[in-house]
């Protein structure tokens, strides 16, 4: 948080809206602007966002949903919740990354959504992905809770499919605390997204049903939920969004720090990206060879390191494999998942802290 950031939402607290008000709309714009200019719909959640993309893409019981188990289980988890059923396309060795020739061959009549995650912040292959949802007529979902700010072709993460989901929790690119949002390409799908996250309340009195009651009528269509983002967090959104563009700058300098120091090491293998892509490093996963990689996770947090792993498989989860998905179904994902190491990055972490963290697994790889 910076002094501005703190500022601005004070500024809010002194003002009249909390919520449902004009700084809404504001976070809203900015997000749909840097997303190519398609309409946002904020959330408190990535979770709800997501919830919110696949209600209003009108997934339910019967469709299938093609999507990748290196994620957070949110990405598949709200689709299941609609009574959708999960399809797992492997991922590529070197990128973790959905692999679109897998995804070609899962696709079927029922495919409704085939939503990909930009896994640490690296854009999926998305002329691929479109061009074969597109001959199945299925929806595109970017689950881009790690990539606000990246570019795949020099077009921005948003506008690269016809649905994109955002998450702002303390720990991805930017923040408003608890929060998220949505884009849709198809104005109709935004708009029934908004009704979701906003207790399906029709207020346009042209669509009403009922047209007797007077000037206070409001009227619901479609079940919906809460999940509304306040002023206060948008607020907060607003001046983050502003200081995207730096926290880019200085995650790519860490990352080029790390792979200046890591990428003739033996032991490790440092992440890869596609030349077509311009991303914003939320992670940097290493991968741990030679069955180490508890191993260097232990010491290096022993020695007050944060390192992460990101992630289980999602279909390893008791939920799924209690509905009968089985380990071994996508070996690329389980091999990743098998060796990943995720070093500290955000971009208030030093270059002295940089190599403090490169000497820690140095000398836990010793
Ligand atoms: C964080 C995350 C989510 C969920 O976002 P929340 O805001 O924590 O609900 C979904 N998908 C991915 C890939 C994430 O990293």
């Amino acid at each position: 948080m910076s002094e501005e950031d703190i500022a601005e939402v004070a500024e809010i607290l002194r003002g009249d809206w909390l919520t449902t008000g004009p700084t809404v709309a504001a976070f809203e714009a900015e997000i749909g602007r840097l997303s190519g200019g398609h309409r946002a719909v904020t959330s408190t959640s990535g979770t709800a966002a997501l919830h919110m993309a696949y209600a209003a893409a009108g997934v339910g019981a019967g469709d299938e949903v093609i999507s990748t188990p290196m994620t957070f289980i949110a990405t598949t988890s709200m689709a299941s919740i609609l009574g959708a059923k999960i399809v797992f396309a492997d991922v590529e060795e070197d990128t973790a990354l959905i692999d679109p020739v897998l995804v070609e061959s899962l696709v079927t009549e029922r495919t409704r959504v085939v939503a990909a995650v930009d896994y640490a912040g690296h854009p999926a292959d998305y002329d691929a992905l479109n061009s074969i949802a597109a001959k199945a007529g299925a929806l595109v979902l970017d689950d881009a809770a790690h990539s606000i700010g990246s570019t795949y072709k020099g077009r921005p993460v948003g506008d690269l499919a016809d649905l994109t989901t955002f998450s702002f929790f303390p720990t991805k690119n930017m923040t408003t605390g608890e929060g998220g949002a949505m884009v849709a390409k198809d104005a109709a799908i935004a708009q029934r997204a908004h009704e979701f996250h906003f207790i399906g309340l029709v207020r346009d009195s042209a669509r009403f049903e009922i047209t007797s009651e007077g000037p206070w009528h409001q009227e619901v269509h479609e079940f919906g939920v809460n999940y509304r983002l306040t002023d206060v967090a948008c607020a907060l959104g607003l001046a983050q969004l502003r200081r995207l563009d730096a926290f880019k700058k200085r995650r790519a300098e860490i990352t080029q720090r790390y792979n200046d120091a890591l990428e003739s090491v033996d032991g490790i293998r440092i992440p890869v990206q596609r030349d077509d892509v311009d991303p914003i490093r939320h992670l940097y996963p290493v991968r741990v060879l030679d069955g180490r990689r508890r191993e260097v996770f232990d010491k290096m947090r022993a020695d007050g390191v944060g390192v992460q792993v990101n992630y289980m498989p999602v279909y390893w989860h008791p939920v799924y494999t209690n509905a009968g998905y089985r380990r071994g179904m996508c070996p690329n994902a389980e091999a990743f998942y098998a060796e990943e190491l995720s070093l500290p990055i955000f971009p208030a972490l030093t270059d002295s802290q940089v190599d403090q963290v490169v000497e820690t697994l140095m000398k836990a790889l010793q």
